[in-house]
């Protein structure tokens, strides 16, 4: 990935999408097709798959990676999570990753241990994967020290704070920050953020990163992500999950087209166009990057995409404008 972003010219934009695996044999066709269609007519620089906590979706992800990458020929990254899940998951992850040709992986703690009485080693079985990860950095570490330099390695960050089971009352980008800057020293590549509405908040937690002391992260790739709204309700939902605010502005935006459903979508993508465009007009990197998660869904990505100019040329298109640009006029 960061390979492929550095080989863009500077000044470019770019963008991935996060799928997950279905749960059916249905739903793998569907969104096969459905992937065949967006990696023609979107051409994202990559794609993410997920990884469900605990690695109960581990075959199905590795499925639809392989889909992705191999398949489809697309740049994709694997997320893995490391905590609640047996190391020999975690191994196999990675090993069938290698052979799928698939070089990037989003290193994630997934959802934090059960208990402090799990926590404790005494309880654990011998090879329980919780006695070396607890939390994500030690994944980074772990696939640094056994794949060198092989995998491109992302993180994630939080740029309205994180909080979880252990720590619920924590909502503090503040907190995680010297947390986040441990991820990167550790050799993580690429930041990846959650969700979020207030682009405030967001261009406040991206300066913090790029003017922080350690340096850490003065020229890494730091992707914003994205949440295309699909209905009101999924907003609601994945808003109070997440912890993303909604700005009042936006709010009242939505709640006046609530019951029509074409139209919430309508004002959505009008919403993520102008956050889009208010990021790229804020950047100081000389390569910006969006990620979306698409929940799967096709539309309302592919008209904020379109809005905001992100889709790049075909291999044809850029040739004839090349062709355009030595018989202009002048010539
Ligand atoms: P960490 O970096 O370990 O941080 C977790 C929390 O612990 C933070 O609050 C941090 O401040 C704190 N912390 C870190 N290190 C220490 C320390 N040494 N001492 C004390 N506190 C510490 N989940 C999934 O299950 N599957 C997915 O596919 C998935 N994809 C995601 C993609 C993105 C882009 C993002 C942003 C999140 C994703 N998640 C996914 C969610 C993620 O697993 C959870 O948010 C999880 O609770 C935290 O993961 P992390 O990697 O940020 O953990």
């Amino acid at each position: 990935i960061t390979d492929k972003i550095n080989a863009l010219p500077d000044g470019a934009n770019y963008f991935s999408l996060e799928f997950f695996p279905p749960k059916t044999s249905m739903g793998f066709a569907n969104l096969s097709s459905r992937l065949e269609r967006m990696s023609q007519a979107l051409r994202p620089l990559f794609v993410t798959v997920t990884w469900g906590a605990g690695g109960s979706t581990a075959t199905k992800s590795l499925e639809l990676a392989e889909i992705c990458q191999r398949q489809l020929g697309l740049t994709t990254c694997l997320h893995l999570t490391c905590t609640n899940m047996n190391r020999s998951l975690i191994d196999d992850a990675l090993e069938q990753a290698k052979v799928l040709g698939i070089r990037n992986i989003l290193a994630l703690r997934g959802d934090a241990p059960r208990s402090e009485e799990y926590r404790d080693d005494a309880q654990l079985p011998e090879e329980d994967s919780n006695r070396d990860f607890t939390w994500a950095i030690d994944l980074v570490k772990y696939i640094r020290a056994k794949y060198g330099d092989y995998f491109c390695i992302g993180v994630a960050a939080y740029p309205e704070g994180h909080s979880d089971e252990s720590y619920p009352e924590h909502q503090d980008p503040a907190r995680d920050l010297p947390y986040l800057v441990e991820k990167v020293q550790a050799g993580a590549d690429f930041v990846m953020t959650q969700l979020f509405f207030e682009v405030k908040a967001y261009d406040k937690f991206e300066k913090s990163l790029r003017t922080h002391e350690s340096g850490a992260f003065k020229t890494i790739p730091i992707i914003p992500g994205l949440m295309p709204i699909q209905s009101y309700s999924i907003l609601r939902r994945t808003t109070k999950l997440s912890h993303a605010k909604l700005p009042g502005k936006m709010l009242e935006r939505l709640d006046a087209v609530q019951t029509d459903d074409e139209l919430v979508k309508k004002v959505g993508v009008d919403i993520l166009s102008e956050m889009v465009d208010h990021i790229k007009k804020q950047t100081s990197a000389s390569r910006r990057g969006f990620h979306f998660y698409t929940l799967n869904l096709e539309k309302a990505v592919s008209h904020v995409l379109e809005n905001c100019h992100l889709i790049p040329p075909t291999l044809q298109e850029e040739d004839e404008e090349a062709v355009v640009d030595i018989t202009g006029p002048g010539i």
